[in-house]
């Protein structure tokens, strides 16, 4: 039943569990760490919490579920979202999973910190998955506690809402808490344990569902509940597909593919590194999911990740990230191919995944210079070169790209000496190192800006218009690694403004927002080298 009004009890939110009514659970009750054969989830409930204090709400994810901000403002509210207690219509419960880590079968997996507590059916009929993370152990911690600390929760908390807010496909956060109490961490795994403040998030999303969760059951030879899990997924999430059956799995595939290729034209578009692109890690969706040690370019470089984990082999770095995503959907590929029993059909929607992905690309990067469409015969080269340029000195990607919207064509190219050191003095704050703003490589940068602004005039748009256009694809506000490193430092002194002031102006990425200019600035100096800023670590 759909009520019209906004709820103002959380008692009202209308639940309709249907991954645990239609799927079976494990029969074991006892939450203790094990194997979990032939079900695809635990019963479990989250553990009570010493004294929970609300740090921040999304109002957008907030209305999504109808809920009002009184609501969200209440005590009610902090107890329910700090799994504190369950309001009427939820049932706790952690999905099982396995995953390929860093390119290694890993094994079982599965919800280790990670407790769903049902699906809401909002006024307008949307399904939409609630999940606390960080709201302590359950049959899938190993060896870990379940708990999540303020650090990692403030960045998975700010950029679920500032992905959405850039048009990126993404799980989604409601609210964040702090739970009172510490959890001990070493940050680096470097023997220097310390006790940080304890956290957890209630994350939202139509559904949670993993590569892995398909990946476990074959891995065990479970195909019977591998069929299942499919159906499910395929009516529940897939519906436009039709009903389960040979032909629906293969296109069902086939748009697994195709929306993860939009993921990640996104992540390349906005600047953004995931960091830990497990196959436990990928969304069935086609949603990012997981924020861990992810991070934001800074100075352009395809070869960065912020994950020292990965520092070494940079399989996650971010220009391999659609090289990635190709080799998990081949992993989902080896998953599914028991309901399918054709490798040819997979290939085909693999081969999709590539074109989407090549395509979307091209019309990413027309986008991001302002041309009406990518042409191959002259975009090619005119993108090689820019990349050469941006990555040869330290370039700031995004302000770079707001920076070049601002280039005009009433120029004749070649463009003279002056007219040269006018649209260079533009592109000049995107850079970190003025020194490396050598003759030659201005002499290199006029050169491609000739190429550029020639480019620019075939396409006769006027150049308001272009910019207006460039502005709506290059934001000028992401989350940068610093900005959210500061607003953790407050957070732990119980200052929870910066994490409020970065929401809201992340709420409207891609506008000027005058007076927010200290959120668009570049990585000051004493950030480079900090941990939490450049340097990340999956511990959180
Ligand atoms: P991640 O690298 O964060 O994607 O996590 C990989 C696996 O470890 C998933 O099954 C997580 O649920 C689990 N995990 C990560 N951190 C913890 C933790 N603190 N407690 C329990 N399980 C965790
Ligand atoms: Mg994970």
């Amino acid at each position: 039943m759909s009520s019209q009004a906004n709820i103002s009890s959380l008692d009202d939110l209308n639940f309709d569990n249907r991954f645990i009514r239609e799927l079976p659970a494990d029969t074991e009750t006892i939450n203790n760490r094990r194997q979990v054969i032939g079900a695809c989830y635990s019963r479990v409930s989250p553990t009570p919490v010493i004294k929970p204090q609300r740090v921040a709400y999304s109002r957008e994810v907030a209305a999504l579920l109808d809920l009002t901000p009184e609501l969200c403002e209440s005590d009610d509210f902090i107890r329910v979202f700090s799994g504190n207690s369950l309001t009427a219509g939820m049932e706790s419960y952690a999905t099982c999973y396995g995953g390929h880590q860093f390119g290694n079968w890993a094994g079982q997996l599965g919800d280790g910190r990670a407790i769903n507590l049902g699906e809401v059916i909002n006024k307008k009929g949307e399904r939409w998955a609630l999940q606390l993370k960080g709201a302590g152990p359950t049959p899938y911690s190993r060896t870990a506690d379940g708990l999540a600390v303020l650090r990692s929760s403030v960045r998975e908390f700010l950029c679920s809402e500032a992905m959405y807010h850039l048009g990126v496909p993404t799980t989604r956060a409601l609210s964040l808490v702090l739970t009172g109490e510490t959890v001990i961490r070493d940050m680096f795994y470097n023997g220097n344990p310390k006790a940080e403040p304890g956290a957890i998030v209630c994350r939202v999303a139509p559904s949670f569902t993993r590569f892995g969760n398909f990946q476990i059951l074959t891995a065990r030879g479970d195909i019977a509940l591998l069929k299942k899990l499919a159906d499910y997924t395929i009516r529940t999430d897939f519906p436009h597909l039709g009903e389960p059956s040979t032909t629906v799995y293969i296109a069902w595939f086939a748009e697994v593919c195709r929306r993860t290729a939009e993921m990640i034209v996104h992540w390349q578009r906005v600047g953004f590194v995931h960091g830990v692109m497990n196959t436990d890690n990928m969304s069935i969706l086609g949603l990012t999911i997981d924020y861990g040690p992810y991070g934001w370019l800074e100075n352009f470089d395809l070869n960065w990740t912020p994950n020292t984990t990965d520092a070494e082999q940079r399989r996650y770095r971010f220009g391999n990230q659609a090289q990635i995503a190709l080799w998990n959907l081949g992993q989902l590929a080896n998953a599914i191919y028991p309901l399918i029993e054709e490798v040819e059909p997979l290939q085909e929607a693999l081969a999709v995944y590539k074109l989407t992905f090549e395509q979307g690309w091209q019309s990413m990067t027309a986008g991001k210079l302002g041309l009406n469409a990518f042409d191959p015969a002259t975009d090619k080269d005119l993108c090689t070169e820019l990349l050469v340029l941006l990555e040869s000195v330290e370039t700031d990607m995004t302000i770079f790209y707001r920076q070049l919207a601002k280039i005009g064509t009433n120029v004749e190219p070649p463009l003279n000496a002056s007219a040269c050191e006018d649209a260079i003095n533009i592109l000049s704050t995107a850079y970190y190192v003025p020194e490396q703003i050598t003759p030659e490589y201005k002499t290199r940068l006029c050169l491609w800006l000739n190429r550029y602004i020639d480019r620019l005039k075939i396409d006769v748009t006027p150049d308001a218009i272009k910019k207006q256009r460039m502005n709506a694809v290059n934001p000028k506000y992401v989350l940068r690694n610093y900005l959210a490193q500061l607003a953790i430092d407050k957070a732990e002194q119980g200052d929870f403004s910066m994490v409020n002031e970065l929401l809201e102006c992340l709420r409207h990425p891609y506008d000027e927002q005058p007076g927010k200019e200290e959120f668009a600035g570049k990585r000051p100096d004493w950030a480079r080298q900090r941990a939490g800023c450049s340097m990340l670590s999956c511990s959180s």
